[in-house]
């Protein structure tokens, strides 16, 4: 049998991947001529080779139709959101009516706290995991501030309990029970975006509802990673980015959803007209009738060229389907961290859980000897053509993503960490 770690092993297990030709539809960097090995789409997804004709469409129609090309012709912009409505509801797992492509993810983040953080004399508090990601604290902070309610008091940031820094359920579990009273939202991360640990959404979502929460996912770094079945989930809102896993290019419109209870909720919400109904939004009268579902909360006629891209990564998501996606990403994350335990021991400690019903396909790997050790490395791989990145103090990022990812360039990556530490 061939060695799986030998260049030909990694080949004939790229030769039996039924998603192969996946690879074949993105547009794949070069460095000094040759294909870069890209393990970056946990921070912007490489481009769709369909995305230009999408966005040229859109050029074309403006340029030939102008006005017109709202009402007219293929994808019409009146109704161009819901092009990408029915996909994206198969990614995430939920209704159509409860997923909207909008805004950007932190925008949808505070729309959703401005509706689904409602705090009450007894229930202020908003729970959050510790070292989340800067954006979605300082959202967080900023509308307890602005309902007049020092974090101080109200926001909750719950330690990770084990060494590497992610958390048991247990833990997750007794910081939402022991709040419980004073819980107004429990803000939990599909995927940590430090250290790659995936969470039981579900199950969280559960305990937030037992002891009287509102259960919100940040899912940057889940969405198009993991299999999502947000509506079954019970979250009530989760928010999300397409640049990321989605691959819908720099600052692309991102993804919103409500569960299908609060369609046509009475909560308050900052309102716009494209979120009003659509049957009467041109009667233009001064008063908001929301649309029902999550199509309501949208503010403004979207940016058709930032939604443009979206589609193409959509078609390749709904042709391989994300059972058959999650299936390569196992095969690739466990191949890259087999290679690690059996090569790379002594150079890299994998800080993401090794359980992977606990992860989606990053592995974060913390480098030994520390920081400076960790920038060379990180270094030394940019100049060869391999792209992960870096997050400090010494963790360098390594996401293989199933829709273009090889054993090829797992194998790549692990053969020049070995270099770079016989240097
Ligand atoms: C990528 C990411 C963001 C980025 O926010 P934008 O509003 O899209 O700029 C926010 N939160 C998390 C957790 C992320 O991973």
């Amino acid at each position: 049998m061939t060695d799986p770690f030998s260049e030909a092993g990694a080949h004939a297990l790229d030769a039996a991947d039924p998603l192969r030709a996946l690879r074949d539809e993105f547009l794949i960097p070069r460095h000094g001529g040759v294909e870069q090995a890209y393990f970056c789409g946990n921070s912007l997804g490489l481009q769709p080779k369909g995305a230009r004709a999408h966005v040229e469409e859109v050029l074309d129609k403006w340029a030939t139709e102008a006005v017109e090309g709202h009402f007219t012709g293929q994808a019409q912009w009146m109704p161009y959101h819901e092009l990408v409505r029915d996909p994206l509801a198969e990614v995430v797992g939920a209704l159509p009516s409860e997923v909207v492509a909008m805004n950007s993810l932190t925008t949808n983040l505070h729309l959703m706290m401005v509706s689904f953080y409602q705090p009450t004399i007894e229930r202020t508090a908003i729970l959050v995991e510790a070292g989340s990601f800067p954006s979605d604290r300082y959202a967080v902070e900023s509308q307890l501030k602005y309902r007049g309610l020092p974090p101080k008091h109200t926001l909750i940031e719950v330690e990770p309990d084990n060494a590497d820094g992610t958390f048991s359920m247990e833990a997750i579990e007794r910081a939402i029970r022991d709040n419980g009273q004073r819980l107004a939202l429990v803000l939990w991360p599909g995927v940590q975006y430090r250290t790659g640990q995936a969470f039981d959404l579900a199950e969280i979502a559960r305990i937030a509802h037992d002891v009287g929460a509102i259960a919100g996912f940040d899912l940057a770094h889940a969405v198009g990673n993991l299999p999502l079945r947000l509506h079954d989930s019970g979250a009530d809102f989760a928010v999300w980015c397409h640049y990321k896993y989605l691959n819908a290019g720099p600052g692309a419109v991102a993804g919103c959803f409500v569960h299908e209870r609060h369609a046509r909720t009475q909560r308050p919400r900052f309102a716009g007209w494209w979120g009003h109904e659509p049957d009467t939004r041109f009667r233009m009268g001064p008063e908001f009738v929301p649309t029902p579902g999550a199509d309501g909360w949208q503010l403004s006629n979207p940016p058709i060229l930032g939604l443009a891209p979206l589609r193409a990564s959509l078609d390749l998501f709904a042709r391989a389907g994300m059972p058959a996606l999650r299936a390569k990403s196992e095969r690739l994350t466990g191949y890259l961290e087999a290679l690690i335990d059996a090569r790379l021991r002594d150079a890299l400690q994998v800080v993401t859980p090794r359980n992977p019903a606990q992860r989606g396909c990053q592995l974060s790997l913390r480098v030994a000897g520390g920081r400076e050790r960790g920038r060379a490395l990180f270094e030394f791989l940019g100049t060869h053509g391999i792209v992960g990145d870096w997050r400090e103090p010494d963790v360098i990022r390594i996401s293989p993503a199933p829709l273009y990812n090889t054993h090829a360039d797992v194998l790549r990556f692990a053969r020049a960490v070995e270099h770079w530490r016989a240097s």
